[in-house]
């Protein structure tokens, strides 16, 4: 064997017992890519290396498999400690710290009504579904039918890494929850064709844009998105579902008018409009007089949509819908800022914490 073959059995026994020692677990260890490149490195040798080499890899992976077993046995010998504890109980210091009370703390005000929006859609039939805060190009772009070069990517600009995914592009934080779209239509597709449910989600998430911030706009805010596919579905349906929404979170009748817009995933798109909770539609300061308020994006799912996650466009359709949540709470709560939200600004929260006067 020569002096290169040694060194790469050397090095990779290096690298693992090192690992050994850190914990790492004896399934991972003898599954890991150093030690399969061994094993694949064998069949690539000369007939007179083949055997020896062979030999040294079967004795090395013998060698870290009881490397784990010593490890684990020593690990037996650790003190348990429980990493929940709320203060130093595990050196047998046994002193409490002092709490603040109650008062001081509170749920943001965005979470506690996340959570009142989607305990909405929950009870709608809705199952919610978590968003990610790093995404690629084709669940933010191709997936939703804005091809590369297309202008609409235009309106998404956001904050991108340095580091590029398997196609070089650069990884994404996502401009619209819609990234997850491909992903819910995906996962549920075989429980739609089967004819046991539609495909029925919401996704809340943060999302990020690169935006002059204003009292209005946000670099950073929350959207809930909304995803509904199965058979016989009309705009009908979505109006009479974000109707139904809206009625439920502002606990009272609304009107509603929709009129025509522009997204690259659905067709027709429609921005969602409902008549003024605050003077019912009569005209105030906070719908500008006008007696509406915009509030939504949404449409019937582009079948090139569909046809990315696999879904016949002829045979189902569907609906989406993306909705900013701090526009939400800031109408009803009467918030005029929308970077109060994420300043920290301790007497902005405050209003909200249980001894506060908004809750
Ligand atoms: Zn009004």
């Amino acid at each position: 064997m020569n002096q290169e073959l040694k060194d790469k059995i050397n090095n990779t026994r290096d690298v693992l017992l090192k690992r050994i020692d850190d914990g790492l677990d004896k399934s991972t260890v003898l599954r890991s890519p150093e030690l399969k490149e061994l094993f694949a490195l064998i069949s690539t040798l000369a007939d007179d290396q083949k055997a020896e080499f062979g030999q040294a890899v079967n004795q090395l992976r013998q060698e870290l498999d009881q490397a784990t077993k010593d490890s684990d046995t020593s690990k037996h010998n650790l003190v348990p400690i429980d990493i929940t504890a709320p203060f130093a109980i595990n050196n047998g210091e046994q002193i409490k710290p002092s709490l603040l009370p109650l008062e001081y703390g509170s749920i943001h005000p965005l979470m506690s009504e996340l959570e009142r929006i989607v305990n909405i859609f929950s009870t709608m039939g809705f199952t919610i579904v978590e968003s990610r805060e790093i995404d690629d190009d084709w669940h933010m772009f191709e997936s939703l039918n804005f091809p590369e070069g297309h202008p609409a990517r235009d309106d998404y600009d956001t904050f991108m890494t340095v580091q590029t995914d398997k196609d070089r592009k650069p990884f994404i934080a996502p401009a619209h929850t819609s990234t997850m779209q491909n992903r819910i239509l995906n996962s549920q597709r075989s429980t739609l064709v089967e004819g046991l449910a539609p495909i029925a989600a919401v996704i809340p998430g943060r999302v990020f844009r690169n935006e002059d911030v204003d009292p209005r706009h946000e670099h950073t805010f929350y959207q809930l998105e909304g995803v509904y596919v199965d058979r016989n579905i009309s705009i009908g349906n979505l109006i009479a579902t974000l109707k139904s929404f809206l009625e439920s979170y502002f606990q009272r009748s609304l009107q509603i008018k929709t009129q025509p817009f522009y997204f690259p995933f659905t067709e027709p798109s429609l921005e969602y409009a409902m008549s003024c909770p605050f003077c019912s539609g009569k005209g105030c300061r906070i719908c500008s007089h006008s007696g509406w308020i915009e509030l939504i994006g949404c449409g019937m799912i582009h079948p090139n949509v569909l046809k990315a996650a696999s879904i016949n466009s002829d045979e189902y359709q569907g609906f989406a819908w993306g909705m900013g949540i701090e526009r939400l709470v800031m109408l009803k709560q009467g918030i005029e800022d929308i970077r109060y939200f994420e300043s920290g600004k301790l007497e902005f929260l405050r209003q909200f914490s249980v001894g506060g006067n908004k809750e």
